[in-house]
């Protein structure tokens, strides 16, 4: 099955249903509203001469077009590249070069970057000539913009919402749909730069489609489910995890906003009656502790995923409690594997569901292996492989850095570490490259981290090494207190003191107002870590 044969599925059999619901934007439509939407839009980038294996990004923050054109792009086998909204200008550049797009459709801003002035510094002739005839001195792909909003034209630069209102031909559109084939790639997902430099993960319909069934499937989701998605659109958690996971199912997605704020979260799922709601763990302890929390009327939600980095065992119990996500669930993924392969059931156990990050995905198979590459035993850590059809198809234009992610016989080394108990639920212990060893001890900073935030003032925190003359590596934590709690470094070191073997006891503790952390919310441990070198000479 094709992503374009997914929608079409849920237009015929939930056509009358709520598809999409955009809070901010006002925009409400059904399944058959919306794919005919997708229609028109795939027409009007047809006329544009877009086709099939020919790259389109999308530079946005959550916005109905941005799930436009998700679907558009598949249905004429454009591949959609997936641009972080949070990219400045060098990372746009490298970008967009490094996969070659043809067509880029931009939002006029998010946050405090202006998209249209980025481009015009990236592609300066952009300004001068006509669209389909620009030829960007740096960007020779590049040959289409278009802007997204209102219609204030700048020269050179297309108009979303014209383009939007083409005349559908489905006609001409199936003729294309009819000839994708499952194993095409018809994504680029760029990783979330945690560790560094972002990496281009090419998709196929097969590791979307299936992925997104499974993800929803594990959670029960129905077509009288409502999700809401606070999560990007531009990353796995939205477009795939959300967007896809709806689909299959014929739900209704429910955006709060561009970007994510816990109130307005909150009262998206109180006022639109969610019955599940996604996040990382930052936004749900963001909503947890948001001022207004008592306020709102969770009574509707049943179940929702936490997932995307560590979830604290705290902050779980918390959402299964005082957020009525009694189904709540966890899940572990990655952009290169479509992206979830563990997730716990919503019949798993409590404690399993809270602690754990469930058991093996249908149709994948896991290893665990030692440095050596041999199995791990039970209950030992390892590095996480992962096999079966939900593994990319490469990073883009990338062999090399394909084959160190995927060996010969098809495993995807995640470099994260984990353990495996006897029934296959499965711990995620941390990156291998975190793992940090101090005067011959090694210490994984999930383990630390989880014990700092049992202190009652610690909103966020994160633990890694940093180089030592003398032990090798130090154990560092950076601590954000909650709003108007008071902590002190001294303190935090006496209360893990009490609770930890003295070698894991941070050795520096520095309190901060925030973390670096991509758009995801994850933190950056590698600019942390930098941060404390430069500190420390
Ligand atoms: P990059 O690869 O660019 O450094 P990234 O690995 O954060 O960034 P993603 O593909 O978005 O990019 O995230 C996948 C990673 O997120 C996993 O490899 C894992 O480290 C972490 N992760 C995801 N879910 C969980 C979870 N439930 N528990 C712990 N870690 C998780
Ligand atoms: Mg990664």
């Amino acid at each position: 099955e094709t992503i374009a044969g997914l929608l079409a599925a849920a237009v015929a059999d939930h056509g009358e249903r709520e598809a999409l619901v955009f809070v901010e934007h006002g925009v409400r439509l059904t399944y058959a509203e919306f794919g005919a939407a997708v229609d028109r839009l795939a027409t009007g980038l047809l006329n544009l001469g877009i086709s099939r294996g020919d790259r389109v990004g999308i530079w946005s923050p959550n916005r109905p077009e941005w799930v436009l054109t998700q679907f558009a792009t598949v249905r004429i086998g454009a591949i959609l590249v997936n641009v972080n909204p949070a990219y400045r200008v060098g990372e746009l550049e490298y970008a967009l070069r490094h996969v070659g797009v043809r067509c880029l459709i931009l939002a006029e801003s998010f946050k405090k970057s202006n998209y249209v002035s980025m481009i015009q510094h990236v592609a300066p002739e952009l300004m001068f000539s006509a669209p389909g005839a620009l030829m960007a001195a740096n960007l020779p792909d590049l040959r289409i913009v278009v802007r997204m909003g209102d219609s204030r034209s700048t020269p050179g630069i297309l108009n979303f919402a014209e383009i939007a209102d083409t005349p559908a031909d489905p006609a001409r559109l199936d003729a294309i749909t009819r000839t994708l084939h499952r194993d095409d790639a018809i994504n680029i997902q760029f990783t979330s730069g945690t560790t560094g430099l972002p990496k281009g993960a090419t998709l196929s319909h097969m590791n979307l489609v299936n992925n997104g069934h499974f993800v929803t499937a594990t959670i029960a989701l129905g077509p009288e489910d409502r999700l809401c998605i606070p999560v990007p659109l531009y990353h796995c958690f939205g477009m795939g995890m959300g967007v896809l996971g709806c689909v299959s199912k014929g739900a209704t997605m429910v955006f709060p906003g561009e970007g994510f704020d816990p109130d307005v979260t909150l009262n998206a799922v109180a006022d639109e009656r969610c019955t599940a709601l996604y996040g990382v763990p930052t936004m749900f302890s963001a909503m947890l502790d948001s001022a207004g929390f008592a306020h709102h009327d969770l009574s509707s939600l049943r179940t929702g995923i936490m997932a995307g980095s560590p979830c604290p065992i705290e902050v779980m119990k918390r959402v299964q409690r005082d957020m009525n996500m009694r189904e709540v669930t966890i899940a572990y993924g990655m952009t290169e594997t479509a992206p979830v392969s563990f997730q716990s059931h919503i019949d798993d156990p409590l404690d399993k569901r809270v602690t754990t990050v469930g058991r093996i995905h249908p149709h994948v198979e896991v290893r665990l292996v030692d440095g050596e590459g041999h199995t791990v035993p039970v209950g030992m850590p390892g590095e996480l492989l992962t096999r079966g059809y939900s593994v990319m198809k490469g990073y883009w234009g990338e062999p090399a850095r394909t084959a160190e992610a995927i060996d010969a016989d098809g495993w995807m080394h995640t470099g994260d570490l984990a353990t495996l108990d006897a029934e296959g639920y499965c711990n995620i212990v941390g990156r291998v490259k975190d793992m940090l060893i101090r005067g011959g001890e090694n210490i994984y900073p999930r383990e630390v981290e989880e014990y700092l935030f049992q202190h009652p003032a610690v909103q966020l925190v994160q633990v890694f090494g940093v180089p030592d003359e003398r032990y090798g590596e130090e154990v560092c934590a950076w601590v954000v207190p909650k709003p108007g709690a008071s902590l002190c470094a001294d303190e935090l070191r006496e209360f893990a003191a009490a609770r930890m073997a003295h070698f894991k006891v941070p050795r520096y503790v520095r309190i901060k107002d925030e973390l670096p952390t991509t758009v995801t919310g994850k933190a950056q441990k590698f600019i942390m870590r930098k941060a404390m070198m430069e500190e420390l000479g």
